[in-house]
């Protein structure tokens, strides 16, 4: 037997109705804070993630599917390709490709397929998806307030609460800037110098390249060492400890709750600043469900212009997984199962379902060749609130055997008032 490749899965009904009822929620709130869909390639070129990710990441340096392009026009010959392990860098492509400063767009989502090759368990697949959201543009337009990174908080607590996810905590931190991360990434040498050699591999190796990525490390062992590092908030500058504050000040200000937590950073290398990850204690050891910060330098980075910029990713595999048992009520069950019994009834049966289904019910048609009693299994089997007899009698009379299932209730109805009936809860 073929299965899916490992760390892939199939979504299947009923859960794809729970996807698209996560999807639809997520549109609406992106409206109302007028956003716009943007969908860029599921593959880039592997430059792209290079740089725009950072090479020293472990997304980068380990868990891309990157191959060589067999194209035979020479212009593809060789070209390295990878499969999108994230979307921001996709995005800021889009936005400096086609100037999109230029239109007035600062404001993108979407919503798609990631790749990454991670160790698979629950809550983190291979193929995994994300809604993205980014914020950017010039900075005459304002996209280096602190007041955008706010607002995108503050959606982020509106789009949890619509979905009817409760119990999250939103954990702030500010990274600050460049400047403030070569001192800190100094201090944090000479801290990590006596201790590292107890560390992991991984830890030990940005010791060296990039100390700061040591609070990436998940390793359990670790943490101990890792809590009494020093932190980034002692070697912000004024400008960035002002834009922190501001931040705070207006979360305060609209209620949304947080906890600062000061050894958040975010895996990737342009991240500048606002840094926030919200998390979900249903969820065990992925509990993450979502993260994003500042990227002030990222256009730059791509051969863009100055365009300061803050989004956020959110696993919407996890979204799903954090929902409450009631969002099940989204799985929307056959109003009626449409049962024509005897030859030359698919028919009329046929016509009926056409009639029903303009008024926006669910309908199931059953086939002439089904007695009553196996009619009666399928309409039980999918769930359906009714079944509709159409037999001879009924065609001629043009009124129908009407039958709700759970209380066996049995009714006859002209045909003119079935649509109403069925509408009816
Ligand atoms: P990141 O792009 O690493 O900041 O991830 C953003 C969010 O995507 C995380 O908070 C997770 O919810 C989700 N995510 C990241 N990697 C995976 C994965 N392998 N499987 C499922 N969800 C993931």
């Amino acid at each position: 037997m073929i299965k899916s490749p490992r760390g892939t899965r199939d979504l299947l009904p009923p859960d794809t109705a729970l996807w698209n009822f996560v999807e639809a929620t997520v549109r609406d709130v992106f409206r109302a804070y007028n956003f716009h869909e943007i969908r860029t390639p599921i593959f880039e070129s592997t430059e792209l993630f290079a740089r725009g990710v950072g090479e020293e990441t472990d997304i980068v340096s380990k868990e891309m599917f990157t191959w060589e392009d067999r194209g035979r026009a020479e212009s593809d010959k060789g070209q390295s390709l990878t499969l999108r392990p994230e979307n921001t860098a996709g995005i800021v492509r889009a936005y400096i490709e086609h100037k999109l400063w230029e239109r007035g767009l600062n404001k993108f989502f979407s919503i798609g397929p990631m790749f990454r090759r991670e160790r698979p368990q629950k809550g983190r697949y291979r193929q995994f998806y994300q809604i993205d959201a980014e914020v950017i543009g010039p900075a005459s337009a304002g996209s280096q307030s602190p007041a955008r990174d706010a607002e995108i908080l503050e959606l982020l607590a509106t789009l949890l609460d619509r979905v009817g996810i409760t119990g999250w905590t939103l954990e702030l931190n500010s990274v600050g800037c460049p400047a403030d991360r070569t001192k800190f990434n100094e201090a944090l040498r000479n801290a990590l110098a006596p201790v590292v050699d107890k560390m992991c591999a991984d830890c030990q190796r940005r010791a060296v390249t990039n100390p700061f990525r040591v609070f990436d490390c998940k390793v359990p062992e670790d943490q101990p060492i890792i809590a009494t590092l020093p932190t980034i908030a002692h070697f912000l500058d004024d400008a960035c400890r002002a834009h922190y504050k501001e931040v705070k000040q207006i979360l305060n200000a609209v209620e949304i709750p947080y906890t600062e937590n000061p050894r958040l950073v975010r895996g990737l290398d342009y991240y500048t600043r606002t840094a926030f990850e919200f998390t979900h204690g249903g969820l065990g050891a992925q509990n993450a469900i979502l993260g994003g910060g500042r990227y002030d330098g990222l256009s730059e980075a791509l051969g863009g212009p100055p365009a300061p910029g803050i989004g956020f990713a959110i696993g919407e595999d996890r979204l799903v997984l954090s929902l409450p048992a009631s969002a099940e009520s989204v799985v929307r069950q056959p109003d009626v199962y449409i049962a024509p019994l005897g030859p030359g009834m698919n028919r009329e049966a046929a016509r009926l379902a056409r009639e029903l289904r303009r008024h926006d019910l669910v309908v199931e048609l059953g086939d002439e060749s089904f007695r009553l009693k196996k009619s009666f299994e399928a309409a039980d089997k999918i769930g359906s609130r009714y079944i509709l007899i159409v037999g001879e009698n009924e065609v001629a009379a043009n009124a129908f055997a009407l039958k709700h299932l759970a209380s066996g209730e049995q009714v006859t109805i002209p045909r003119a008032e079935l649509a109403q009936k069925l509408l009816s809860k």
